[in-house]
């Protein structure tokens, strides 16, 4: 290996990265990048010699932890037997068609037929030409917008960037796109009236994306896309109540239910799915991270009976599915796909995620509910998240100029654990890997807990508490 000032020259000198203040990092205000060179469990190390315990799974994908040889040598049976090929025109390879056989078995909905990509974004982009494309074969060619949420997470591309309902995603990047729409964030704790239970908050989301549908006319709206647990937006899961209310709206009006299970599928929340935590019925279903833990860039939209009837019965008509990427289906993905999905399997790890989640939020709300700055402490499986605040009372935030979330993050990082600070409020988020054990929690805990309660002292010193 090169020494170390050599590879971060390089990188400074060459590498747009993603989500970094560029100038910071090109006059090395934020100093070198870290450069990553091993991992085991739910463990990295870096070339300056930290070790960091990943208490955000990479970015919530590496479910299975790192290390993991039994993916490795899937990897290189595949690429030694054969590293490519195409799946154009009905080609297939075994690995593929295994694969397709377990989601169709195991996904949520009705599962029909999987479409292949390589990230969260182009497989939501694949979905809202599923959307387009169902609508006009049903000769409901107005029927084209799509509803997402506030906060919602949906990626970076052009339509999964304006499905992502955040501004900081949008600005700068002439996004959102028309005809991609945002109804109110499923966050009792921002949301609600005082006074108002979870139940009547969820009707009054609901209610709202009623008004929406028929504002907008209903023959032009044509899927909701949501996360059964909203993840960057700040790890937040639904209220209750939420999705059954939400559901109601959807049939009423046609509209399709695009799941959007890229965080919450294969184990994450406690469930196999996040739908079949909260009794959703999907007509479409994206999924990507834990579906290869990482270790291979692949995704897939998964498309549900009623979608794939109309396409099928207008393929006469139409021709072929004109849609798909070079590397749809690639043999290797597939293949350590298989391999990740046979650990979750094997090492049951949704049961896992349940019972270690219920001992983490536990311990998560023993030592930060009480703290003056915590807002609230919130999870599902092992997704966790603790939100800071000036003032619990009025709820009133953190001058954004403090930065208090990405302090916290910071602290954290520096006694060796990687807690993420999510981009919307002060909010530090957990996603360990699902392999974590017990008494790793505690030290999870623990660390944050130790590094918020040095941010604490510094705001006291500053006068901001
Ligand atoms: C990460 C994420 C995506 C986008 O996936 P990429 O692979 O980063 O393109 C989409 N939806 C959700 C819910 C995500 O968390």
């Amino acid at each position: 290996m090169n020494d170390i000032k050599t590879i971060a020259e390089k990188d400074r000198a060459t590498v747009l990265h993603p989500f970094t203040q560029l100038k910071d990092f090109a006059t090395g205000k934020i100093g070198d990048p870290t450069i990553v060179t091993g991992g085991k469990g739910i463990r990295i190390h870096d070339a300056q010699g930290h070790s960091y315990i990943d208490g955000f799974a990479g970015l919530y994908c590496v479910n299975i932890g790192y290390g993991r040889t039994e993916v490795a040598e899937a990897i290189a049976r595949q690429a030694y037997n054969l590293a490519y090929y195409h799946t154009y025109a009905a080609h297939t390879t075994e690995e593929l068609a295994n694969l397709s056989d377990r989601l169709v078995r195991t996904a949520p909905g009705k599962p029909s037929k999987v479409f292949y990509g390589l990230s969260g974004s182009d497989a939501n982009e694949t979905q809202a030409k599923l959307v387009w494309y169902y609508n006009n074969l049903r000769g409901q060619p107005k029927k084209k917008k799509i509803i997402s949420r506030d906060r919602g997470y949906h990626g970076c591309s052009v339509i999964s960037g304006s499905m992502t309902g955040m501004s900081f995603y949008h600005d700068h990047m002439n996004l959102p796109f028309p005809g991609i729409l945002h109804t109110g964030a499923p966050h009792h704790y921002w949301g609600a009236e005082p006074g108002e239970a979870e139940e009547s908050f969820s009707r009054r989301r609901a209610a709202e994306l009623e008004q929406l549908i028929v504002r907008e006319g209903p023959e032009t709206v044509g899927a909701f896309i949501a996360e059964p647990v909203l993840g960057t937006g700040g790890i937040t899961p639904p209220p209750d109540g939420y999705w059954h209310e939400i559901q109601t709206v959807l049939r009423r009006y046609d509209v399709l239910l695009i799941a959007d299970e890229v965080i919450c599928g294969f184990g994450r929340t406690g469930a196999d799915f996040g739908c079949t935590l909260y009794g959703m019925e999907p007509d479409l279903v994206t999924v990507a991270k834990g579906l290869t833990s990482g270790y291979v860039p692949l995704s897939a939209a998964i498309v549900g009976e009623r979608v794939y009837a109309v396409m099928e019965e207008a393929a006469d008509r139409v021709g072929a599915f004109s849609h798909g990427y070079t590397y749809s289906g690639h043999p290797i993905a597939a293949a350590a796909a298989n391999a990740v999905l046979d650990i979750v399997e094997k090492e049951r790890l949704s049961d896992r995620a349940r019972t270690v989640g219920l001992h983490f939020l536990k311990r998560l709300k023993e030592r930060f509910a009480q703290l003056e700055i915590v807002g609230e402490v919130r999870g599902v499986g092992l997704l966790g998240a603790v939100e800071f605040v000036a003032d619990r009372q009025t709820k009133r935030r953190f001058d954004a100029n403090l930065k208090v979330g990405a302090r916290i993050s910071k602290a954290a990082r520096d006694r060796g654990l990687i807690a993420r600070a999510m981009p919307h409020g002060d909010i530090l988020g957990f996603a360990p890997p699902l392999v974590v054990s017990e008494s790793e929690i505690d030290e999870i805990v623990e660390i944050a807990y130790r590094a918020t309660k040095h941010v604490m002292d510094e705001l006291v010193k500053e006068s901001a508490i």
